[in-house]
């Protein structure tokens, strides 16, 4: 499929080259069109025998289309390789929670949902490289708010012709968050703590991708910058396949009949994960509703009910601090393919929310996103109290993310009273946020345990099994420490630059 600036439908390109470019020149993201979405439709009848690499290669073939099948099953297959499927066979397994469904997104090497499309965007990078013969260098920014950065390190270590540094908050990350990052091995990576929060990571890579100063600097230096955040479509189309195959799933498991109407829950901060959702209900999977759950920090719950998007107000830290995001980056493309791809009206309401902070979309447009999309959002003590409740009811052990989206289940069951099923998105794993977790189900004061002796305890209660790479961080030697404000990041980029 040919993809489009989200703010000038006239910027075009072709699936390898956005990969590479990452974000366009006018600082729009890249996006299919609606109706190129809608007329590649599946009839997911077909998809039933599909194991998830199956579903994966169909899914990539329709929108990477410059991509070769023995391309994309090599990406696929490198990619997938270094998952944990011992539990089910398969990368994403669902599992049942009460009457409900669970979708186990962390099974991969840094242990978050985000291995599904970090482990493969380096293969898609490297392949539409290789294919443009280019003999540049690939420098990669990325913003974190935790669980990015490691996944990407991960990803990226050691990949030829690539650099990558990774910018966190200080101090907006889990102890397990920052481990994991400053403790990254490779001859390629660098990660950099930023004294603000995940907005500020955000915006200053995104301004340093349209700095005109830091733009000649790479062409002199023969560099080409991108990124491995979800503004990438490298990074958005993976998480597609499992709306998909989690479907298939339950349709094989007899859990739904073919065509049942379902639900999916998505514990959201960048609007990435629900955004690959819409995808793939365009694409045929058939979801009554993307039900979107933020924790305190809910600027896309108030959206979603009044169609006012306004980020001016205090980003609260919280336990799921993956979430803790006020300007929610994908949004862009919902509202460009809601809209048919108005291009003028995207680039307005971007502008409104770089100067004010601020902007609105009309009745229609809204109407729109209520048909597909319900906002709710769960306070920081709900949280708690849910991930004690399914301790005791269910015996599953849910991470503080996923909590979020269980208690917005809840409430959306209070409200609607439907019967539709619900399959929550379980976006990290329980450990990495060991701390929180331990003491929402248990009282016993932990101040004096280190996170590795809390995994053993949670692991007591649990039998979910300690993840090798994190029970590994122990052992691990801390190679970043360095701590920068907004401007001697810039200076730093700009010396990865030349010295590339
Ligand atoms: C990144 C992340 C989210 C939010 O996903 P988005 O695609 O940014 O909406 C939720 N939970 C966890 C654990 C995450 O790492």
């Amino acid at each position: 499929m040919k993809l489009y600036s989200t703010r000038n439908i006239d910027e075009v390109q072709m699936p390898k080259d956005a990969i590479i470019k990452g974000l366009a020149s006018d600082g729009g993201l890249f996006c299919p069109k609606y109706e190129d979405l809608i007329n590649a439709k599946f009839d997911i009848k077909n998809m039933l025998s599909n194991d998830y690499n199956k579903t994966a290669l169909e899914i990539f073939q329709k929108i990477f289309e410059d991509f070769s099948t023995d391309e994309l099953k090599n990406c696929i297959s490198n990619a997938y390789k270094n998952f944990d499927v011992s539990s089910k066979n398969t990368i994403t397994p669902v599992s049942e929670i009460g009457n409900n469904f669970l979708l186990e997104l962390y099974h991969g090497p840094t242990s978050a949902f985000k291995d599904v499309a970090l482990t493969i965007l380096p293969q898609f990078l490297t392949t539409a490289y290789k294919s443009k013969n280019k003999n540049s260098k690939v420098y990669i920014l990325t913003a974190t708010s935790g669980d990015t950065g490691k996944a990407a390190l991960s990803g990226f270590k050691n990949v030829d012709n690539v650099d990558i540094t990774v910018f966190y908050p200080t101090d907006g990350v889990s102890n397990i968050q920052k481990l994991q990052m400053q403790t990254s091995e490779g001859n390629n990576v660098s990660v950099v703590a930023i004294k603000g929060d995940f907005d500020d990571c955000q915006k200053l890579v995104k301004e340093i991708y349209t700095d005109e100063n830091i733009k000649k600097i790479c062409e002199e230096n023969n560099v080409v910058l991108s990124s491995a955040n979800s503004i990438n479509i490298g990074r958005l189309v993976p998480q597609i396949v499992y709306y998909f195959q989690s479907y298939i799933d339950l349709v094989n498991y007899k859990k739904i009949n073919l065509y049942d109407k379902i639900n999916f829950i998505v514990p959201t901060g960048n609007f990435g994960n629900i955004l690959a959702g819409y995808i793939a209900k365009l694409l045929g999977v058939p979801i009554d509703k993307l039900i979107c759950a933020s924790n305190e920090n809910n600027v896309l719950t108030d959206f979603i009910n009044t169609g006012i998007y306004d980020k001016n107000r205090e980003l609260y830290k919280t336990i799921s601090p993956s979430m803790d995001i006020l300007v929610s980056s994908n949004l862009e493309r919902l509202l460009f393919l809601i809209s048919n791809n108005n291009d003028l009206l995207i680039k307005n309401l971007m502008q409104n929310l770089n100067k004010d902070g601020k902007y609105c979309i009309d009745n229609f447009l809204l109407s729109k996103i209520k048909d597909n999309f319900l906002g709710y959002y769960a306070t920081q003590n709900e949280c708690i109290e849910t991930i004690k409740n399914e301790f005791i009811k269910d015996e599953r052990i849910i991470d503080t993310h996923t909590a979020v989206a269980y208690k917005c289940m809840e409430k959306y069951n209070e409200e609607f009273n439907s019967n539709v099923p619900c399959v929550i998105l379980a976006t990290a794993s329980p450990y990495k946020f060991v701390r929180d977790v331990l003491k929402s189900i248990d009282d016993s004061n932990f101040e004096n345990c280190d996170d590795f002796e809390c995994f053993d305890k949670l692991n007591n209660l649990t039998n979910e099994k300690i993840p090798k790479n994190l029970f590994e961080l122990k052992d691990k030697k801390v190679l970043f420490n360095d701590i920068l404000t907004y401007n001697q990041c810039k200076d730093f980029v700009i010396n990865k630059i030349k010295i590339n």
